[in-house]
Order: C-alpha cells, then sequence, then structure tokens
C-alpha cells in the first residue's frame, strides 16, 4: 500500500490496525492472550494493564484512525475511559466546567467523587458558549461537553468550544458516544480529547462493554500514566471482538443513520406523536449548526407520545423494537427516560429538564424501515385509551 495515501473510511475500517498473522497468513488477526511477555532483547515491556499487548497496540491504531488522531486507548468501560481522562488533567483545587446536560454515569462519578479530592465543578445551564463563558475562573482546567446529548438531543457548538478554551488555555474533552466517529471527529473543530463508550456504537452488537480515549500523542501519554494506576485495561480477547465490530462500524451507522432519519420524518408526520428531537430534522432548533459540524445526523432520536397515550403500556405492547436501557445496537431499542434514566428526579425536576411523561428515546437499529413503523403503530394503537 502507498505510504501517506489517505485511505476510504470501510478500508480504514476493516484493514487499519490489523495484527498480522505472519505465520499462517490467516485473514483475521490472531489474538495474543499472554499477560507475560519476555523482555530479552525487547523495547518495550508489554504487559496487559500497560495498553500495550499486541492487539491492544493494533486497536489503538484503529480508533486513532477513525477519529483522526495521532493516538488512541481502549479501556474496560466507558467510564473507565471517562474517568481515566478527567483524573490524568485534575489535581486538587482545579476547576471543571460540565455541560448541564451529559450522560447519567458522568454526571455520578463528578458529582460523588470530586468533592473527595479537592476537585471544583460547575454545570452550565444549558449547552451555548456563553454559559460556559461565564463560569470561567482562574483555576478552570477543563471544559466538558457532550454532543448530541441525551435524551433531547441537544447540539454543543465544538468549534466555538474549543475556541473559548483556547483563549484561556483551558482544555477540552467531549463524550463522542452518539455521533461515533463515522458521524462527527471532534478534533476537526479543535476539541483536544474524544471519549467513547464503545460499549455502544463502537461494539454495535449488545455484547461488549469496552471504551475509548482518542487524542494527541502527548495527551494520550499523560492519560496513560494515570490510566495504568487505575487499571481499566481491556481484555484481549475483547479487544479483539472490538475490532471485528470496527470492520463493519461505517456500515452500520451509515445504515442506521439513514433508517433514523426515515423514522424521525415519519414520527413527525404521525397524529399519534407530539414534539420529534432529531438533529437531521429541519425543526430541530440547531440543525444548522448540526449540519455543519456533523458528517451524518446520527441513529439516535425521541419523541413524545400524545397525551392520551400510556408511555408504558405502548413500550410493552412493542414486538420487535425492545425496551431497553442501553443503545447503538443493530436492534432497535427504546427507552422511558421518566421510568429509568431520570426516575430518581421530581417531575418538576424532568420538566425543568424538558423531560415529559410521554418521552420515548428511540435507539434506531438497522432493520427497515417498513417494519418499524409498522411496529410502532400497533403499539399505538393498544396503548390508546
Ligand atoms: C453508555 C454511555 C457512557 C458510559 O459507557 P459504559 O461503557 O457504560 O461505561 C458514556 N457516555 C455515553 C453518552 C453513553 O451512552
Amino acid at each position: 500500500m502507498k505510504k501517506n495515501k489517505k485511505l476510504g473510511i470501510n478500508t480504514t475500517c476493516v484493514h487499519v490496525g490489523e495484527v498480522k498473522d505472519e505465520q499462517f497468513k490467516g485473514a483475521v488477526s490472531p489474538i495474543y492472550m499472554s499477560t507475560s511477555y519476555a523482555f530479552d532483547n525487547v523495547d518495550v515491556k508489554r504487559y496487559p494493564r500497560y495498553y500495550n499487548t499486541p492487539n491492544q497496540e493494533m486497536l489503538h491504531k484503529k480508533i486513532a484512525a477513525l477519529e483522526k488522531t495521532e493516538d488512541a486507548l481502549v479501556f474496560t468501560s466507558g467510564m473507565a475511559a471517562i474517568s481515566s481522562a478527567l483524573m490524568a488533567f485534575l489535581q486538587k483545587g482545579d476547576h471543571v466546567i460540565v455541560q448541564q446536560v451529559i450522560y447519567g454515569g458522568t454526571y455520578n462519578f463528578i458529582v460523588s467523587e470530586f468533592d473527595k479530592y479537592g476537585i471544583e465543578y460547575s454545570f452550565t445551564e444549558s449547552d451555548k458558549v456563553d454559559d460556559f463563558k461565564s463560569l470561567i475562573k482562574e483555576n478552570t482546567k477543563i471544559l466538558y461537553i457532550e454532543t448530541p446529548s441525551n435524551p433531547l438531543l441537544g447540539i454543543t457548538d465544538m468549534q466555538a468550544i474549543s475556541s473559548l478554551a483556547k483563549e484561556h488555555d483551558i482544555l477540552t474533552m467531549i463524550d463522542n458516544t452518539f455521533a461515533s466517529p463515522i458521524n462527527q471527529n471532534p478534533v476537526d473543530f479543535g476539541i483536544d480529547i474524544v471519549l467513547h463508550s464503545a460499549t455502544k456504537y463502537m461494539g454495535g452488537h449488545s455484547d461488549i462493554s469496552a471504551g475509548a480515549i482518542a487524542a494527541s500523542k502527548n495527551h494520550i501519554e499523560k492519560i496513560w500514566q494515570t490510566a495504568i494506576n487505575f487499571g481499566g485495561n481491556l481484555s484481549d480477547q475483547t479487544v479483539w471482538l472490538l475490532e471485528r465490530s470496527l470492520k463493519t462500524l461505517n456500515l452500520r451507522v451509515t445504515a442506521q443513520t439513514k433508517n433514523a432519519q426515515t423514522m424521525a420524518e415519519y414520527l413527525e408526520q404521525s397524529n399519534d406523536i407530539d414534539t420529534v428531537y432529531y438533529p437531521g430534522l429541519k425543526s430541530h432548533p440547531q440543525y444548522a449548526l448540526a449540519k455543519k459540524q456533523m458528517k451524518g445526523f446520527g441513529a439516535m432520536l425521541s419523541f413524545e407520545l400524545e397525551e392520551g397515550i400510556n408511555p408504558m403500556i405502548f413500550q410493552n405492547n412493542l414486538q420487535l423494537i425492545k425496551p431497553s436501557m442501553s443503545l447503538a445496537g443493530l436492534e432497535s431499542t427504546t427507552v422511558s427516560p421518566t421510568q429509568t434514566t431520570h426516575a430518581l428526579l421530581s417531575e418538576k425536576e424532568r420538566l425543568e429538564r424538558g423531560i415529559k411523561e410521554g418521552l420515548i428515546r428511540f435507539s434506531v437499529g438497522i432493520e427497515e424501515p417498513e417494519d418499524l413503523i409498522e411496529d410502532i403503530e400497533q403499539a399505538i394503537k393498544k396503548a390508546k385509551h
């Protein structure tokens, strides 16, 4: 292969970061399960928790290529990646500004751990850049964002956030799980550190728990120093499975994104549905911004059932689409934020966050939209009082 030639996205998914089978010339990467490697005549001391087994190193290359960064690291979960990234750059007395609407696990990590270490944090009141700006203090070290966000698919302006941060010499981190590297590459807009729950689109088959960080060599080196102490390294067996999943990342996410657009348009014109939240709809308040910074609008959307349609009865009567806490698999799933992710909040707190009783978050899979529409229609019929 020619050096420096820019590879196509599917070629990158399939080939970058293969472990070559020199001995037998097998078609797929062999798995090196060793936890012990000789260091005679070898520069590197290989060890799983050093994040440098042959399979780990090669997967780092694939993920870095997908996010257009110099380097990457894989972890045992999204939270292992997120917590290692944050703790690598923070110490007592530092301050972090966090977007108001972020993944619940990240929110819990910040509010339950940071006080113990004397790290200050502020949550913004919205995803607007001015909100971040007004919270900057002398000791602010990180701006942390998530776009599109969960469950209302809000869009944060990555370019504006990274410019603001650079002016003040602050680091930027993004949770890029919802978009996946197929629909959004945050480094194109100057974001420093890109985080993923690889349990979601990267894994894509609802059978892998993993996380990833993509960033410059320097930033990855710094995160590595902390990561080897926390020990959130992914087992080589799962590294191998994740490599296999990533080969179809573009095929899967592109198909899911296309289906999501079809489903969003269908839901928007349905008389049984109130508001639909999807960045690919012209009615989305940040449609123009999403169009500017996303390559595709993603496969997550939310919609509100009209009053008089019981959300639990609706979900219990779905036959193809599975009610599920997780998301981003090949199969379509729904979740009612009121009953699950936001169940601990009062109704008033939920409404302040724009989460109504009938809100359904919809992770669109690869099934034919006709089948999904039929499923939704029959479930709505049963859920009407
Ligand atoms: C699931 C998820 C995470 C956490 O990932 P785990 O693999 O469950 O640790 C973080 N961010 C987002 C947006 C997620 O959906």
